[in-house]
């Protein structure tokens, strides 16, 4: 097995947003902001190269939505997905399994692209299949007023119409075991409705792509909680457990949106787990 960081791009959030309760003040140490607020993100996906398989984990904004629409997100940076693929040898036509972590426009936007003539859409991987879960895809295709504005039915129907979407059988457990892609993944419902997050075993570490769950390294400290979470209190809980047992084990945190860290370790501390350190990809995985 191999894996590869895939870059698709940066974009900026409002601080505020990302960071709920939690004052400026306390936040901006590990996430500066800009002029107007907003602080840079970055979307970094996953690539599994196992065996026949290879295994995209989300594929960032995709490029079909309007300008305005992209305007309020203010992307930057020279990294896009077909880029990042190609310096690795591939092409999205190699692709055999997207797995979507959620629905939300940043996780899954790269998913669908416009048709040749530009009169529909059609899937961006065309010999993929795509994982989704059943309950997560009730959630995102009859959106509460809250997530409506990051469930866009452009990204999500035609995953559908394609014929090429597959679920990850859920149980009542937050863990499912060897589930079909190879890895066991945690279910987390505060940020949104059964997200799934992959945990991989690889060169004899346990690496966790974190997703919505820790989105950057200034999200460590348990009230550090996104403004856009469902259940803040949830992901509290959810939260809490993960870093304590991430702690107690060492894992790996693969981080999709920090703009400056790929990776990063935590430890138990007197005042809860915070930040042990952090890593390039190649650093511990070259
Ligand atoms: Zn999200």
């Amino acid at each position: 097995m191999k894996i590869y960081p895939i870059e698709t791009g940066n974009f900026k959030l409002d601080g505020g947003a990302m960071f709920g309760v939690v004052p400026k003040v306390l936040w901006q140490r590990t996430n500066p902001a800009d002029s107007n607020n907003l602080i840079d993100m970055a979307v970094r996906c996953m690539l599994i190269e196992d065996g026949d398989r290879l295994i995209l984990i989300d594929t960032g904004t995709g490029n079909k939505q309007s300008d305005k629409f992209f305007s309020h997100y203010h992307l930057f940076g020279n990294a896009s997905l077909d880029n990042s693929l190609k310096e690795l040898g591939f092409h999205k036509d190699d692709i055999t399994d997207v797995f979507l972590t959620h629905l939300h426009f940043d996780h899954c936007g790269g998913s669908i692209q416009f048709n040749t003539n530009k009169t529909g859409y059609e899937p961006a991987f065309k010999n993929a299949k795509f994982w989704s879960n059943k309950n997560h895809w009730h959630w995102a295709t009859e959106p509460n007023v809250r997530e409506k504005a990051s469930f866009l039915k452009e990204n999500i129907n035609p995953i559908q119409e394609s014929g090429q979407l597959s679920f990850i059988e859920l149980n009542d457990n937050n863990l499912i075991k060897n589930a079909p892609l190879g890895f066991d993944i945690l279910c987390v419902d505060g940020h949104t409705e059964k997200q799934m997050l992959p945990m991989i075993n690889y060169k004899g570490q346990t690496l966790v792509f974190m997703a919505d769950l820790l989105p950057t390294i200034g999200h460590i400290p348990l009230p550090y909680v996104m403004g856009y979470d469902v259940r803040p209190l949830l992901t509290m809980t959810e939260k809490e457990a993960f870093l304590k047992l991430a702690a107690s084990k060492n894992f790996m945190l693969f981080l999709e949106h920090d703009a400056s860290h790929e990776i990063c370790t935590v430890k138990h501390t007197e005042k809860g787990v915070r930040l042990n350190k952090t890593y390039t990809f190649n650093e511990i995985f070259n």
